[in-house]
């Protein structure tokens, strides 16, 4: 093993952003599986792009892994059967009050796998693309971008920094801390293999500093054998939210600032989080695409929180019944953090690729929103250096030309202005809003 230099600290840190409470309760917890469901809704967009083409009708037998959906362009995923059974029906389903195209397998309950998935070969940057565009890759941290098209090489942009995403800044989640911890082999395998094949000159491994036991399992990775220079670094990362977030990471690991409308790969980086590594990792040894997601199950209305592995398609109502002990006043169901997750109305509505946690969370009182004091807490806190209490005020009276010079397309929606708020004004909504304004005015 190496000696402690494997462990550097952010080249920069990030301005604003908060502490939020750490409410990991299922980082020490096996993850469970869950049983096949009955039914699995599995619809055809779950990421940033074309939906695919189901590529299955009525009737037709399905295994677990068989192609039902075929990616619709380049920026497009495919999509696979999460279960084993029959087709029942394809055409739209509504989910939380919006049609969406849907497979509807019904489930024979074996969870037999399709007889035709088999190891992908890799030896060149083109294979891995490939791997990633047959695995159904999309990015695993909440995005859903297409992981085929990041993995893609464009001559122009030479890449040379892998930035794996370990930071899983939201309260509650702690999926991707499991598959460090579980799927140890696969995440280790993975970086090496991206490294190698990309030809990268260096990795940084980043982890918020408070997830102990992850830390020790990637510092292990940090110091393996194949990497002698020690081109391969952990980086242990203040406990601010939003860490984890593209840009912000990016600007940690390497100090390169990807500005609005950029990708990382304009700072010559590829930001990969650890889940979509050891799934990538699992589909080239296995060919088993990616069928099924961890998802964290917390909140404060959870008695006893878990981690699960959940079939695709599967609706938040059979999670629910089967994680059970969920507070009779339960009153919002978030599917994600408690910070940038988005609110359900419907419980029939499924689990997709990009989803990582769910959080339910009991009765709390009615946020009262006061004018504007201008204490100017917002603008602290704000990562990206924006001036949210203005957009506010400019996006109130559909002011599109100061809107304009308020940089509002560079937010994230990370949600720390109306977090920090004194007058609990609803911020982040306004700088959609803002957002909304632009766009229509553009056309
Ligand atoms: S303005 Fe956007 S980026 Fe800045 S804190 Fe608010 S939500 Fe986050
Ligand atoms: S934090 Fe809230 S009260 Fe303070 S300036 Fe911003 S919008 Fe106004």
């Amino acid at each position: 093993m190496k000696k402690r230099e494997s462990i550097l600290r952010p080249v920069q840190r990030i301005k604003g952003g908060v502490n939020l409470p750490h409410l990991k309760a299922t980082a020490e917890k096996e993850t469970v599986v869950m049983p096949a469901p009955k039914i699995v809704n599995i619809p055809m967009s779950q990421h940033i792009g074309a939906p695919a083409n189901p590529c299955v009708s009525a009737g037709d037998k399905v295994f677990v892994g068989t192609l039902i959906g075929e990616a619709n362009g380049f920026v497009s995923a495919n999509i696979h059967s999460s279960v084993s059974g029959t087709v029942k029906s394809v055409g739209e389903v509504i989910m939380n009050g919006l049609p969406s195209v849907c497979v509807t397998i019904e489930s024979d309950g074996e969870m037999e796998k399709d007889p035709n998935l088999k190891p992908f070969k890799v030896e060149k940057a083109e294979d891995l693309a490939e791997a990633a565009r047959a695995c159904g890759l999309v990015g695993l941290g909440g995005a859903g971008f297409p992981a085929s098209v990041k993995l893609t090489p464009n001559p122009k942009q030479k890449l040379t920094t892998l930035v794996v995403n370990g930071a899983e800044c939201e309260p509650y989640i702690t999926s991707d801390y499991r598959e460090c911890i579980e799927n140890y082999n696969d995440v280790l395998e993975g970086i090496y293999l991206i490294k190698r094949v990309l030809g990268l000159k260096r990795v940084r491994i980043c982890i918020e500093s408070n997830k102990d036991e992850a830390i020790k399992k990637l510092y292990e990775i940090a110091s393996d054998r194949r990497d002698p220079k020690d081109k391969v670094k952990l980086m242990r990362l203040p406990e601010k939210y939003p860490q984890g977030a593209e840009k912000v990471i990016v600007y940690s690991a390497t100090g390169r600032k990807v500005g609005p409308g950029k990708l990382p790969s304009d700072a010559k980086c590829i930001v990969m989080n650890i889940t979509s590594i050891g799934t990538l990792y699992r589909f080239i040894t296995t060919g088993m695409p990616l069928v099924s997601k961890r998802i964290t199950v917390d909140g404060t209305a959870v008695s006893d929180p878990k981690n699960v592995i959940v079939p695709i398609g599967t609706s938040i109502a059979e999670l629910l019944d089967f994680v059970g002990e969920i507070d009779e006043n339960a009153s919002k169901i978030l599917m994600g953090g408690p910070m940038m997750g988005i609110a359900m109305n419907d419980k029939n509505a499924v689990v997709e690729k990009r989803n990582n946690g769910i959080t339910v969370m009991k009765e709390a009182k009615p946020l009262k929103t006061t004018p504007c004091i201008r204490c100017g807490r917002c603008v602290q806190y704000c990562p990206m250096n924006l001036f949210p209490a203005m957009v506010e005020a400019a996006a109130l009276k559909n002011n599109v030309e100061t809107i304009k010079t308020l940089n509002v397309n560079a937010c994230m929606e990370c949600g720390s202005c109306s977090y920090v708020c004194p007058a609990k004004r609803p911020l982040v909504q306004s700088m959609r809003l803002a957002k909304a304004q632009l766009r229509r005015e553009s056309k």
